[in-house]
C-alpha cells in the first residue's frame, strides 16, 4: 500500500511536471533567449600548449587573450556570468589527458547554462622548406643491372636545405558544421589545408553520425545553434576585416577534430583563430597590447551586436 501511495504520487509530480514543462513553453523560450552566461574558453594549456611561435605559445597568448575578454565583456554588461574554462597555465579542470581536457571543457559549458561558448586559438601553419643547389662533388655510383653493373664517376649535386616561418596571416572563425541537411550532417570534411589544431585533438573521436545519440545531439545543434553561431561568427570576422585584418574568406565550417568541442557544447559555439603565430609578424601583433585590445574590443563590439539581435527577436530567433 505505502508503496501504492508512493507510486501514484510520483506519477502525479511526473504528470504535474510535464504540465509545467508545456504550460510555460512559450515564456521559457523567451527567457532562455537572453544572453545570460558566457563562456569563454582560452585553447591547450598546461601539457598541451598548442602551436608555437618563436618567442610565445598559442596557450599563453589565448589565456592573456581570453581574460582581457572577459574583463571587458564584464565591464560593459555587469550583469553577465562570465566562465572561463581555464584561467591559468594550467590543463582544463586539472585534467590529465587531452580527451579528459577537452571534455572538461564541454561538461562546464554544459553545467553552467552558457549561451554562447567563445573559444579563442591561434593560428598556425608549417615552415617553408627551401631548397638551393650549392654544387658539385666527384663520387663514383654504381649503374647498370645483372652484368652489366659497373662503377662511374660522377658529379653528384649538392644542395642546402632550409626553413622560413609560414607566411600565411589573419583571421578565421570556426563553426561546427552541421545544418538542417541531412546530407551535410553524413558528410565530414577530410580537407586536410589546416594545420592549427591538428596537434591538439588527434585522439579525440570525431562524432558518429550512425550513433542515435550523436545524431540527436547534431540535430539539436542543427536546429537551434547553427544560425546564431554562424551569426556571431559573422560579426567576429566582418569587425576582423573592418580593423585591417587579412580576411580567409569570412566563418568557415569544419566537422574537423581541433573543433570537436564546438560540437560537444550545447549553445551557439564559435573558434576564433585570433591571428597566425607562425607568422613573426602576426606574433608580435598577438603578444602586443595594441593587438590584443583590438581583438578584444572587436570581439565586444560583435557580442554587442549579437546580443541586441538575439535578444530583441526573442523566441522568434531559433531555426526556423
Ligand atoms: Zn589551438
Amino acid at each position: 500500500m505505502m508503496k501504492r501511495t508512493l507510486l501514484l504520487l510520483f506519477s502525479v509530480s511526473i504528470s504535474l511536471f510535464l504540465l509545467s514543462f508545456t504550460g510555460s513553453r512559450k515564456s521559457r523560450e523567451k527567457q532562455r533567449s537572453l544572453i545570460k552566461t558566457i563562456i569563454i574558453d582560452p585553447g591547450h594549456g598546461g601539457d598541451f600548449p598548442g602551436a608555437r611561435g618563436s618567442f610565445s605559445w598559442e596557450a599563453d597568448v589565448s589565456l592573456k587573450v581570453s581574460l582581457k575578454l572577459g574583463k571587458e565583456l564584464q565591464a560593459e554588461f555587469p550583469d553577465l556570468k562570465i566562465v572561463y574554462t581555464r584561467t591559468t597555465d594550467a590543463n582544463a579542470g586539472n585534467k590529465t589527458s587531452l580527451l579528459d581536457d577537452l571534455h572538461y571543457r564541454a561538461d562546464l559549458a554544459n553545467s553552467s547554462g552558457g549561451d554562447l561558448f567563445i573559444s579563442i586559438h591561434c593560428n598556425s601553419t608549417r615552415p617553408v622548406t627551401h631548397k638551393q643547389l650549392t654544387g658539385y662533388k666527384t663520387g663514383t655510383v654504381w649503374v647498370g643491372k645483372g652484368k652489366k653493373r659497373r662503377k662511374v664517376t660522377r658529379k653528384i649535386p649538392q644542395y642546402r636545405y632550409w626553413t622560413t616561418p609560414g607566411l600565411a596571416k589573419g583571421t578565421e572563425t570556426y563553426i561546427w558544421a552541421v545544418n538542417k541537411d541531412e546530407a551535410k550532417i553524413n558528410s565530414i570534411s577530410q580537407n586536410n589545408d589546416y594545420y592549427g589544431e591538428i596537434d591538439s585533438t588527434s585522439n579525440v573521436a570525431l562524432p558518429d553520425p550512425s550513433d542515435p545519440a550523436e545524431k540527436a545531439r547534431m540535430l539539436i545543434y542543427a536546429q537551434n545553434y547553427f544560425r546564431k553561431s554562424l551569426m556571431f561568427g559573422d560579426l567576429v570576422e566582418q569587425g576582423f576585416k573592418a580593423q585591417g585584418r587579412v580576411d580567409r574568406g569570412g566563418v568557415k565550417q569544419r566537422n574537423d577534430k581541433g573543433i570537436w568541442v564546438l560540437q560537444a557544447a550545447g549553445m551557439p559555439s564559435v573558434l576564433i583563430e585570433i591571428g597566425f603565430i607562425s607568422n613573426p609578424d602576426e606574433e608580435k601583433y598577438l603578444n602586443s597590447e595594441k593587438g590584443q585590445t583590438e581583438i578584444v574590443s572587436n570581439i565586444v563590439n560583435a557580442f554587442r551586436t549579437y546580443k541586441q539581435k538575439v535578444e530583441s527577436k526573442g523566441a522568434d530567433s531559433q531555426i526556423n
